[in-house]
């Protein structure tokens, strides 16, 4: 039931309309219930020094697909962890993965531009969920200036990833009617804080690569960051600007720009990957993987290919037994990475239904798809 706190008109035009959702002005208890929610797998809209951000606890995959089915995005983007003191930091990432001078530079921002609207991409912590970070092994992290962030993130014992509270290709949120507005119910609580004071994103500065350069501009000027590390390289040239927009994101050096497997990946429909192994595929060298997205195809595939008595060296797993495109999300990137590690040379994996997650599973599958 939605309590009506505030006294926007907006709020009580939903206020009869939504009903598994609380909207709640910032105080001591409503923060407590949002921790609450938070460790038991919910979604909460809180607000930080830049824009609202919709929160789940970072460690749990399938409250973090929830936040990608909330705001309705066709394609999976990296979100930003929250922390809210720098001894956390390490839960969320692996500072040893940094050379010395890097992890220096790293304390240097830290110390002067934490708390604050700056997101710092850092290796990730292997205990962070690849569907937090997109399937890259780098994490952005930002400790938010704000006193009802800091303690949420601090109330629910855990890193908090969140992306602006806004649904895909609409306006990042400031105030918390934006919130209700744009997502409505797909939240459990929005915490009403007021007005967000900068109302612009973080700035987001990947380090992990030979150059430091800033990824996306945003509430921390370029300046604050040259004063304490020097020049940083210049992304403002088109070629990378190109890159960025074409693959979401770029982080040079160490890690690769989005996550695609090294096996030759083959994206197919049910109907395709039902008839796979060709009979001259099966004789072609090297283990093989399947990964449906549902038990029923897997089943089906087996009822096909037992006569056939597929190879030993195939690999089959399933995204969800029941064909739910939550679960699915929610072990994508790990499924993939898994396979990955186990020397499969090709791997098929089934097209997802395409509608909400299932759309984002797809775009990342035809983008890492060889076919
Ligand atoms: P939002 O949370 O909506 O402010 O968006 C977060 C943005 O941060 C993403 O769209 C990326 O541009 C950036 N980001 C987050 N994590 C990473 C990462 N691991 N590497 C590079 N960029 C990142
Ligand atoms: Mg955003």
């Amino acid at each position: 039931m939605v309590k009506n706190t505030g006294s926007s008109l907006l709020i009580s035009v939903f206020f009869n309309y939504y009903n598994n959702m609380e909207f709640l002005p910032v105080s001591h208890e409503s923060i407590l219930k949002g921790a609450q929610i938070l460790k038991n797998g919910g979604l909460v809209a809180f607000p930080t020094e830049t824009v609202y951000g919709l929160g789940a606890d970072a460690f749990n995959p399938l409250a973090l697909a929830k936040v990608f089915e909330a705001k309705g995005r066709p394609h999976f983007d990296p979100l930003i962890i929250h922390i809210a003191a720098i001894e956390t930091l390490e839960k969320a990432v692996n500072l040893n993965l940094l050379s010395k001078e890097t992890r220096k530079k790293l304390f240097t921002l830290a110390e002067n531009l934490w708390p604050g609207p700056l997101s710092i991409v850092l290796p990730k912590n292997e205990k962070i969920p690849g569907i937090a970070t997109a399937g890259l092994q780098t994490a952005a992290v930002r400790f938010p200036d704000h006193e009802t962030a800091q303690k949420l993130i601090s109330l629910c014992g855990t890193a908090v990833a969140a992306p602006s509270a806004n649904p895909f290709g609409s306006l990042s949120p400031t105030r918390a009617e934006h919130v209700l507005s744009g997502l409505g119910e797909k939240a459990d609580l929005i915490l009403d804080g007021g007005s967000t004071r900068i109302g612009l994103e973080s700035t987001v500065l990947d380090i992990t690569g030979e150059c430091i350069r800033i990824l996306r501009p945003g509430g921390t000027p370029k300046d604050a960051i040259e004063k304490l590390i020097g020049a940083l390289q210049d992304s403002e040239n088109k070629e990378q600007r190109a890159n960025i927009n074409e693959q979401g994101l770029t982080s040079p050096g160490l890690l690769k720009s989005h996550y695609a497997p090294n096996a030759a990946l083959y994206a197919l429909n049910r109907e395709e990957i039902i008839k796979e192994p060709h009979e001259t595929e099966r004789e072609a060298a090297g283990k093989t993987a399947f990964m449906f997205f549902d038990g029923c195809t897997k089943d089906e595939w087996i009822a096909v290919h037992s006569a056939q008595k597929p190879p030993e060296t195939i690999i089959v797993k399933v995204l969800s037994e029941t064909g739910q495109p939550l679960e699915a999300a929610s072990c994508f990137f790990e499924t993939l990475h898994e396979l990955d590690n186990s020397n499969v040379s090709r791997i098929y994996a089934q097209f997802a239904p395409g509608q909400g997650l299932g759309e984002a599973i797809n775009d990342r599958l035809r983008r890492a798809s060889c076919n």
